[in-house]
């Protein structure tokens, strides 16, 4: 039993080496994907839930990682939380999609003019200052108006409010919209909806998922609560037409899923969806 149980340890300590080189390789292969300019934005519509009229973008980041094809954010952010590179790709991220935007609106002012970008910015970043430089370079740099800019954090980072109350006050100083991502998967409560410093609040998938046509009260209630509180709803993963009518039955502002448009490059440009026929 003791030899057995040795055996067992030795065969865990192996795993774990393994699994430590391959974290170590992954993080040493982000850090030089930035440099070597292996890392693209993807961009999904958001649309009127009612006109169907195109409201703007989100970008999501994707790695063109060399021998493993195009790697999903799931794969790779996390690791890049933990390593810390994800302050750097962040800031990239900012920069990219806000010179994205403002060359589509040289290139077709009446298409892109009034549109807006989403960016998705880590609870990590959050807590650096330099995300107040990082946003502003971004602005600055690229010439984009401010509220065409909306930066998006998950409703866990707002956990601790006070913490990071300031900062998110801070950067929406700079003129930018702020999104609550996911909401509804965490521990917002409704009375904290009066307190953020926020324009809009993005309803998670899979509270989307999860309703149903007679089951819509969740949802009515939390459209209610943030209109009562000034903020715009999203509605996001809306996959099927029963979801879209549900969601814009219940209120939501806005709306983004496959049905509408899935992620795509940039370049070419991204195609103006078609308006979505009412009713
Ligand atoms: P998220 O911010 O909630 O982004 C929405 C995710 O849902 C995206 O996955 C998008 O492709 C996917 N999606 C959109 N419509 C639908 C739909 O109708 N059905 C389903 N099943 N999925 C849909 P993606 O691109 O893989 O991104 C995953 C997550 O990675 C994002 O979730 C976000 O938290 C994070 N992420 C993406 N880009 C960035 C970034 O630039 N920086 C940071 N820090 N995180 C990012
Ligand atoms: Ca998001
Ligand atoms: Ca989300
Ligand atoms: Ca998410």
């Amino acid at each position: 039993a003791k030899a057995a149980g040795r055996g067992t340890v030795e065969v865990f300590d192996e795993v774990l080496r393994r699994h430590l080189a391959e974290r170590q390789e992954l993080e040493a292969a982000l850090d030089h994907a930035l440099a070597a300019g292996e890392l693209v934005l993807h961009y999904q519509p958001v649309l009127a839930a009612v006109s169907g009229s195109l409201s703007g973008y989100e970008a999501l980041v994707r790695w063109q990682r060399p021998g493993h094809g195009l790697v999903g954010p799931d794969a790779f952010v996390p690791f890049a939380e933990q390593s810390g590179a994800i302050t750097r790709i962040g800031a990239w991220v900012l920069r990219e999609a806000c010179h994205q935007l403002v060359e589509w609106t040289r290139a077709q002012p009446t298409t892109y003019g009034a549109l807006r970008v989403a960016v998705n910015v880590s609870g990590r970043h959050l807590q650096d200052a330099v995300l107040l430089d990082d946003v502003r370079t971004a602005l600055e740099s690229s010439g984009l108006e401010p509220d065409r800019l909306v930066v998006e954090v998950t409703e866990t980072v707002l956990v601790d409010v006070h913490e990071v109350g300031e900062r998110l006050a801070a950067v929406r100083a700079l003129g930018v919209r702020l999104s609550i991502d996911d909401f509804g998967t965490g521990y917002t409560s409704f009375g904290q909806l009066a307190t953020l410093p926020a324009d809009e609040l993005k309803i998670d998938r899979s509270l989307v998922t999860a309703a149903t046509p007679g089951r819509t009260d969740l949802l009515r209630l939390m459209v209610h609560a943030a209109h009562a509180f000034g903020l715009v709803v999203v509605a996001e993963g809306i996959e099927d037409a029963d979801q879209l009518d549900l969601v814009r039955g219940v209120g939501c502002d806005l709306v983004q899923g496959y049905l509408l448009g899935r992620p795509a490059p940039a370049d070419p440009l991204p195609w103006a969806p078609p308006r979505v026929v009412a009713g």
